[in-house]
């Protein structure tokens, strides 16, 4: 796409300069979206959107990207979309006059109520015409939609979604209706926006027309990096949109750094399967191993004001579900801190045996409200990294520096607050030692972390080679775990009889926004697992498969379910198969992906669906099992 031509044919906006932005010009972009499956063109159809708001009505430009990553709020403050289909048909019935029957036939029967309200909207004769929706309106009404709770919440919303319904014109029904439900599936990946607002911050400038090709093609992608790179250090629109719009991108690393009270997105790290991979990477990098906790990742900050917050892996604010953390919080750190973000694992401790207890014992303990009066299950903080102090973000500097300061400003309090072990020697026989110390003590593995230099400053977001882990899993040849969304299950015979009997899982593909099936599982549940499994799923059954879940000819569950929960799995490897549509189009143009001899391993309550293993890391972890397998001489799972 020849982006100098959209900044060229950007005075055709549909709406005057300062007027409010109508959403029908948001819903025509998006069906232009919805179009086409080309990258360039999608981004294309976007910019020149923005440009058009960036121009006519800046004020409105966060709305407009809200509205496009499907939205209301950061993350972390929780407020989420997603209506039950139930209360949208009702909606719909009441709005159009139609019976509740029909629509649930067509719902069977089409499976998307964006296009069941829309064509329901187009038989109702009009009295009058109301008028024309608003961006603004829409997303303040979507707003209050999600913010109602209580008794008399379900026809409130009822009574709110129908005031829109009734001022939708043309494909507006349809959008607004995958919106309420949570998901626009008009193949728009949230990182596609953040690139789109850069591009068109760039190409809204005056001068821009100056600029030769090469030059322009240049500042384009420098301005979609500095984007990508602040939002993951700060991800708050509310913040960088308006940063935009006054600093553009020169000043928005200044303007927009990182902040205790908004929790940045946690840096990953690579698996490896031998510990040969570590010097392999390494090599002449100064390194250092610590336990890798097997817990849950607790990011803490402590605002300027005093106040302290704890967030998860996935800016959830989960200060409530540690009431007794909390508590303590300020014990830990020595009275000259004012301010600080550190990156910890939160893990179940027995008192009594002084130990380190597993994963499972901590996934008991509740996730909210929890009333310090009734905790039975102790936790103790492992602190492995310090990012901000004292007013000072410390993202930039090297490993040894940034520990440095966590051991001299915060204190170790027995059975409470420790800092991660670690070990410095780049010897294979000490780090096989300290492995082996590190599965005694009850940990997963190790975290090999390069130590100084340019390649040892904290990523944000980022699955990175400067991080390594090694777990006693991997040792014995068995491969990483996989995260994987429930789509569907079988009816169980025999000792099953009365729950589900097996599953159908689905990894996930951000770019086209679909589920594509990997795998059935069967095996690796306890008794306690199936029925709990069963009574937590029967409520979320769906009539039909989503639109959006891409399936094989012979994938056919009894049930399906809505993508709700995601679950760890292990396997002995990974083969190409006519049946599932894992990667499909990345190692085979036809097939997919699937894992043989699938494991149940436990229940990660701390994603959500998107966050399941991609089909690009399947794809990935199956090419590595090829590359080791001419290796080695030997299959995976065969050391
Ligand atoms: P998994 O936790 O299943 O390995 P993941 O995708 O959640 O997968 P990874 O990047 O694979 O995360 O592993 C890093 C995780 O390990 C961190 O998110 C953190 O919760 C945990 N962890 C435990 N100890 C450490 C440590 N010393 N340094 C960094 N992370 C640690």
């Amino acid at each position: 796409a020849d982006m100098l031509s959209s900044s060229k044919d950007m005075d055709s906006a549909s709406w005057k300069k300062g007027e409010p932005v109508p959403y029908a010009a948001l819903c025509q972009t998006f069906e232009q979206i919805e179009g086409t499956t080309k990258r360039l063109q999608i981004l294309d159809y976007l910019v020149k959107f923005l440009i058009a708001v960036i121009r006519q009505s800046p004020e409105s430009l966060l709305t407009v990207i809200y509205l496009s990553i499907n939205k209301l709020c950061p993350e972390y403050e929780g407020i989420e979309l997603g209506i039950g289909e139930s209360l949208l048909m009702k909606a719909i019935a009441e709005s159009t006059g139609r019976e509740m029957k029909k629509i649930k036939a067509d719902y069977a029967e089409i499976g998307d109520l964006g296009a069941i309200a829309m064509n329901s909207r187009s038989n109702q004769p009009t009295m009058f015409k109301p008028k024309a929706l608003t961006i603004s309106h829409v997303f303040k009404t979507l707003k209050d939609i999600a913010s109602l709770s209580g008794n008399s919440s379900q026809k409130q919303k009822v009574d709110k979604i129908k005031l829109l319904l009734v001022s939708c014109r043309n494909k507006e029904a349809k959008y607004l209706m995958r919106s309420l439900e949570g998901k626009l599936r008009i193949g728009l990946a949230e990182r596609t926006v953040v690139v789109a607002l850069a591009q068109a911050i760039v190409l809204s400038r005056p001068d821009i027309k100056k600029l030769s090709k090469e030059k322009l093609q240049v500042e384009l992608e420098d301005a979609a990096s500095v984007v990508k790179s602040v939002y993951s250090e700060l991800p708050c629109y509310d913040l960088i949109v308006p940063a935009l719009l006054k600093d553009h991108i020169k000043g928005l690393q200044e303007a927009c750094k990182l902040t205790p009270g908004i929790p940045l997105k946690p840096m990953l790290a690579h698996p490896t399967k031998a510990l040969t991979d570590i010097l392999d990477r390494f090599e002449s990098i100064p390194f250092t191993c610590e336990y890798k906790y097997d817990g849950e990742r607790a990011q803490i900050h402590k605002l300027k004001d005093g106040s302290m917050k704890i967030y998860s892996r996935n800016s959830e604010n989960m200060s409530n579900k540690y009431p007794d953390v909390m508590e303590r919080l300020h014990k830990f750190a020595k009275p000259d801190t004012e301010s600080f973000v550190l990156d910890c694992e939160a893990v179940a401790w027995d008192r009594e045996q002084k130990c380190i207890l597993p994963f499972q014992v901590l996934s008991t303990r509740k996730r909210k409200d929890v009333k310090e009066e009734d905790i039975k299950v102790q936790v103790c903080i492992f602190a492995f990294d310090l990012l901000y102090f004292n007013g000072e973000s410390l993202l930039r500097e090297p490993l040894e520096k940034r520990r440095e300061l966590l051991l001299t400003h915060f204190n170790q309090v027995d059975g409470e607050f420790a800092f991660a072990k670690s070990m410095n020697s780049t010897q294979i026989e000490d780090i096989q030692t300290f492995l082996d110390q590190s599965v005694a003590e009850n940990c997963e593995g190790l975290m090999v972390k390069t130590l100084n230099g340019t390649e040892a400053t904290y990523e944000p977001s980022k699955r990175s080679r400067n991080w390594l882990k090694v777990k006693k899993d991997y040792l014995s040849g068995v491969g990483d775990s996989i995260d994987l969304v429930v789509i569907g299950a079988y009816v169980g015979r025999g000792k099953r009889t009365g729950v589900y009997g097996g599953y159908l899982l689905a990894c996930y593909d951000p770019d086209r926004e679909v589920y594509q099936s990997i795998c059935k599982i069967g095996t690796g549940f306890s008794e306690q697992d199936l029925e709990d499994h069963y009574k937590e799923l029967k409520e979320h059954v769906i009539p039909e498969p989503k639109s959006y879940y891409m399936l094989g000819e012979g994938n056919r569950p009894d049930v399906w379910f809505a993508p709700v929960r995601i679950w760890e799995i292990k396997c002995a490897d990974l083969s190409v198969s006519p049946v599932y549509k894992a990667a499909v189009g990345i190692v085979d143009p036809t097939k997919g992906i699937s894992l043989r001899f699938p494991r149940f391993i436990r229940v990660r309550d701390d994603k959500q669906p998107e966050n399941a293993t991609t089909s690009e890391q399947i794809a990935d972890m199956y090419n590595d099992q090829k590359l080791n397998t001419v290796k080695n001489g030997s299959s995976l799972g065969v050391d």
